[in-house]
């Protein structure tokens, strides 16, 4: 199963990956590109304004960007990420409000849900907490008056250091929030013109620089259930992560299939001995990936994350593999800023991959959790 993308499109990715890696001078014309395509409609339903298919048609339209920038790639799963948020979110009037300029591009989609995802794993606590309107803050002033069409009422009060695709002026993030009255987590969906939400420049990265990167300060910003993606995060992330990170999946398979392309159409005298290792990788990625699909196709991986756990690992491996032959395939000329190769952009990229969360560490980390349960209930009593 492969997307194809237009050749308009894929001319404009490649001519412009190198900038889209190192600057943010194109960083607002990368969402309405890929709207333009109709991407983000893909595996939306017909009903919601999408054109059908399933989150397997994303992630290989998502693993096609990837193939020629890891920027537009990221800026996708930003956008499809949140798509996905609403389309399994019990608020039908949220989804109604935001999906059509999310689908569109005009507005973009931003998900902050490292922390969620670290909490969830017992790793850190939230950074966002929502104090009920009708109580007082922590400076012991009352809070914000409920809105009268609302039930429920929060005041919202944190950071959050990381979020991709917050175009200025034009985005809504989806952020995970701790109840101050002791309820459960919350997910909700903030807008960048929400009074007491305050933007970051966009970081000063390494890479990765068209990505409208930034941080988002939140002060006494009022929220109510109208907002509300899920009320309770512990029960709705479980079952987002498969997707989640099968889209993350897609950052790896992308590039590596681009970084064995290059590799392999470099002739010279490292060719006869990298052949046969770059044709095994290349098996080992089609293996991985066609094990992706059928996990997300019959829904196990809801119930066996680790599997999931796993592919991820290895697809991060793989990548950071292919990346390697495709210098030692290519050598000094690799080094030189003259010449026509994407090597640097591609080393760049692939150091993405093992930090983004759930990093390499954490996933193993998990893993070892797993292994530990599973040996303690096979333990005999
Ligand atoms: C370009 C870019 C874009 C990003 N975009 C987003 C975004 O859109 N949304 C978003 O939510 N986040 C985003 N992030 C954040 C990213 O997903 C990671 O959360 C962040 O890079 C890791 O945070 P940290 O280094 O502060 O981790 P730290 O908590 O400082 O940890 C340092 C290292 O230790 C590891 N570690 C920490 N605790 C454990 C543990 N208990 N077990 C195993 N390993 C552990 C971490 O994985 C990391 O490798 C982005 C990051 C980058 C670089």
């Amino acid at each position: 199963m492969n997307h194809a993308l237009s050749h308009g499109l894929q001319g404009w990715l490649d001519e412009h990956a190198e900038s889209l890696d190192t600057e943010s001078r194109l960083a607002p014309e990368v969402l309405p590109r890929l709207a333009d395509e109709g991407l983000f409609r893909i595996g939306v339903p017909a009903a919601c304004g999408g054109s059908n298919g399933d989150a397997r048609d994303a992630i290989e339209a998502m693993t096609a960007v990837a193939e020629h920038s890891l920027s537009a790639a990221f800026v996708f799963w930003g956008q499809r990420v949140f798509i996905e948020y609403l389309l399994h979110s019990p608020n039908a009037a949220l989804r109604e409000r935001w999906l059509p300029d999310l689908l569109a591009g005009r507005c973009a989609g931003a998900s902050g849900l490292s922390n969620a995802m670290k909490f969830l794993s017992g790793i850190e606590a939230l950074q966002v907490t929502a104090t009920p309107a009708t109580s007082t803050n922590t400076a012991g002033a009352p809070t914000i008056a409920p809105h009268p069409a609302a039930s429920s009422s929060w005041q919202l009060d944190g950071r959050v250091p990381w979020a991709t695709n917050l175009q200025p002026g034009a985005f809504i993030v989806a952020i995970a929030v701790a109840a101050r009255d002791g309820g459960a987590p919350m997910i909700v969906a903030v807008p960048h013109d929400r009074p007491g939400v305050s933007r970051s420049a966009d970081l000063d990265l390494i890479a990765l620089r068209g990505t409208r990167t930034a941080a988002l300060t939140i002060t006494a910003a009022p929220i109510d259930d109208r907002d509300l993606i899920h009320a309770d995060a512990p029960a709705f992330l479980p079952h987002q992560r498969p997707v989640f990170l099968a889209m993350q999946c897609t950052f790896a398979i992308g590039l590596a299939r681009r970084a064995l392309a290059a590799a392999e159409a470099v002739g010279g005298a490292a060719r006869p001995v990298l052949e046969a290792p770059i044709r095994t990788l290349r098996r080992t990625l089609t293996e991985t990936v066609d094990a992706l699909h059928a996990g997300l196709a019959d829904q196990r991986f809801v119930t066996q994350a680790a599997e999931l756990f796993k592919l991820r690992i290895r697809l991060a491996d793989i990548v950071q593999q292919a990346v390697l032959f495709e210098l030692q395939a290519s050598g000094g000329r690799a080094y030189h800023r003259d010449q026509p190769l994407a090597f640097a952009r591609h080393w760049r990229e692939a150091a993405f991959i093992p930090i983004v969360t759930p990093s390499l560490t954490q996933l193993q980390g998990e893993l070892l959790k797993h292994g530990a349960q599973s040996a303690v209930a096979a333990a005999p009593a």
